[in-house]
């Protein structure tokens, strides 16, 4: 089978994990601010602090920013389920935005025009990185300053893109990014996420919630009156929601070779533009002089009248293991019995229909993406 995505491990890599194993510490040691660091780097943040993973991230994000009971938080209908639940976490509510369907990002116009009629103005707003490529982030930043949200961007696809000639991640325009390092993300700790800030006291309360919100830092100490030198204070209601030094290892390794699995994933892409060409699918946009894809996914929509099951059926048949992303996130049975209804958001729906995702990841071959465009032919000419 040929998966749709999959991780790269090298001997590094692997060396870099066996050399935690043999450490002093297996958590809380010296990797993870070695790949926090390495977050900044790659980016230009300001602050990285690593969780275990990007749901716990995005909660964390949502905390940080105040987000609690009678809050409001809008995302896109075209995520993973957790750029969504991280509201609900907080007790806050949950409304989405839909898609531009070029882009198949939140469109901006239409989260304008629900600002403009809303009764209720949201607290944050999610854009996510469908697949790699920003949403029109410098358009969405004005909408904030000018209706007072805050931005997480959910990159969990984008690592290594760039948006603006800047990298995803640097917060130019959004308060928080979200990276996820789950295999068949572009940079793997197995499980793993992080959220990067340009705000000291932002970085300060993701820390806290991301570790039972408990302090030791003399400016945020409740007692503040010579403490005993043992003690610490749990100053708010946080989570163990910790990255381990052998994650952190692994992804300070992968960070090194980032580059090149943008790179590589990249020069897939164009290369099956290039061979899907006289097919009757849509391609996603390629990259242009705002927006560098970090590459996750490479999904094409079958032209209307093409039965979307029956290809997913014939390819998975025949050892290509592609997968759909996503199933809108309000037409969830949770989201359902919340007060969504189909049809609420069409133009995620619309794409839904016909969207299927081939495989892309930094080591498939061009054989196997030979392989794969003939499977697709075949599935669709069948
Ligand atoms: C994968 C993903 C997440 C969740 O990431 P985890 O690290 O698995 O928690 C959140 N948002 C998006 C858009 C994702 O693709």
């Amino acid at each position: 089978m040929i998966p749709y995505g999959r991780q790269s491990i090298s001997d590094e890599d692997i060396k870099a994990v066996e050399d935690v194993l043999r450490s002093d510490w297996l958590t809380q040691g010296p990797a993870v601010p070695r790949f926090e660091q390495a977050l900044c780097d790659a980016t230009g943040a300001q602050f990285a602090v690593a969780a275990n993973s990007a749901t716990s991230s995005l909660h964390a994000a949502c905390l940080a920013l105040g987000l609690g009971e009678g809050g409001l938080l809008w995302t896109s209908p075209n995520t993973f389920v957790a750029s969504a639940n991280c509201a609900l976490y907080c007790g806050a509510d949950v409304d989405f935005v839909d898609i531009d369907p070029v882009s198949r990002n939140m469109c901006v116009q239409a989260l304008a025009d629900k600002l403009a009629a809303a009764d209720r103005l949201p607290d944050i707003v999610v854009p996510v990185a469908f697949s790699g490529r920003s949403a029109e982030m410098d358009a969405l930043a004005k909408l904030a300053n000018q209706y007072g949200f805050a931005v997480i961007e959910d990159a969990s696809h984008a690592i290594g893109g760039s948006f603006m000639d800047a990298a995803i991640g640097c917060n130019d325009y959004a308060d928080i990014t979200i990276f996820s390092f789950h295999p068949v993300k572009i940079v793997t700790t197995a499980e793993g996420g992080a959220a990067l800030t340009n705000s000291a006291e932002l970085e300060a309360r993701l820390r806290l919630y991301c570790s039972h919100g408990v302090t030791r830092d003399p400016d945020l100490r409740a007692r503040t009156d010579d403490p005993d030198p043992w003690s610490y204070d749990q100053i708010a209601l946080g989570y163990n929601y910790r990255m381990t030094d052998m994650q952190a290892a692994l992804g300070a390794s992968q960070m090194a070779q980032l580059p090149a699995f943008n790179r590589a994933r990249a020069k897939l892409a164009r290369r099956y533009d290039e061979l899907l060409a006289d097919l009757p699918v849509k391609c996603p946009l390629p990259d242009d002089n705002r927006h560098k894809s970090g590459w996750h996914l490479y999904v094409v929509e079958l032209a209307q009248g093409i039965d979307r099951r029956k290809v997913f059926e014939v390819m998975r048949a025949s050892g290509i293991g592609v997968n759909v992303h996503y199933q809108p996130v309000h037409t969830q049975p949770h989201y359902q019995a919340l007060g969504f209804a189909e049809g609420d958001f069409p133009h995620a729906e619309n794409y839904y229909a016909q969207a299927i995702s081939l495989p892309l990841y930094a080591t498939l071959t061009e054989a196997e993406q030979d392989q794969v465009v003939a499977a697709l032919r075949g599935a669709i000419d069948g």
